[in-house]
């Protein structure tokens, strides 16, 4: 699979559409203009690829819409050479962002399908996370915390604690919280036991899975 002129074209036209609906991270925008969300998809969806809408990918999953990708990495004021776990990797897009944007990334996902896809294609088309582990992403990533933020793509029931527990000091927890409908939360953690918590409006998204076998 090729990335064209046409499809750049459809992708700095979504660059656009996201500029329009308030993403305002340079390096947010530059990431979405340069990664080919169409090799992200399956071949069914390849024309849909540029569209702002989330699409399924295997194991009833789907691949989040552009803007709540964009909208969840701007929250997360990644600064080059950062530690980031991500809960929940599904097509590797997100990851692929969390990449261009110069963070060391750590990802989990409880789909051992798509685990395997996910982890043999993303190097194929030049992205290395640090770690990708097939695993239950309300545990975290205890032996290799703490990170400077930690990302959930998926809707959190409720917020699991060690995923608070494995923040730095100043680290950033992003995470749709809910079960129809999630609010998209920040925590930032400020001591041993303080964090502060801000809310950012309703997102929809598949669920966070727990006691998966
Ligand atoms: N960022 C992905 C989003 C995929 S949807 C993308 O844009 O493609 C959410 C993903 O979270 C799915 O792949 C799902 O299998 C995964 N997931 C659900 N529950 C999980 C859990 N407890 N731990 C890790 N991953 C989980």
């Amino acid at each position: 699979m090729k990335d064209t002129f046409k499809h750049q074209g459809m992708r700095q036209k979504l660059v656009d559409t996201l500029i329009k609906k308030g993403i305002k991270d340079e390096n947010v925008l530059n990431a979405i203009g340069k990664i080919p969300r169409h090799l992200f998809m399956d071949s069914g969806f390849i024309d849909h690829a540029y569209q702002d809408k989330a699409f399924p990918i295997a194991a009833d999953q789907t691949i989040s819409q552009p803007y709540t990708v964009a909208f969840q990495s701007e929250l997360l004021e990644i600064k080059s050479g950062d530690k980031v776990l991500e809960i929940g990797t599904g097509s590797g897009y997100q990851t692929a962002v969390l990449l261009e944007l110069g963070a060391k990334v750590y990802s989990i996902e409880r789909q051992q399908e798509l685990f395997k896809k996910t982890s043999k294609f993303l190097p194929k088309i030049g992205y290395r996370p640090k770690k990708m582990i097939f695993g239950d992403g309300y545990k975290g990533m205890p032996e290799e915390a703490p990170f400077d933020s930690i990302i959930v793509t998926a809707g959190a029931p409720f917020v699991p604690n060690p995923l608070l527990g494995q923040l730095k000091i100043d680290g950033r927890l992003v995470i749709p919280v809910g079960d129809n409908v999630q609010t998209m939360t920040l925590f930032i953690r400020k001591g041993p036991k303080e964090f502060e918590q801000h809310e950012f409006g309703e997102f929809r998204f598949v669920p966070l899975l727990e006691d998966k076998n």
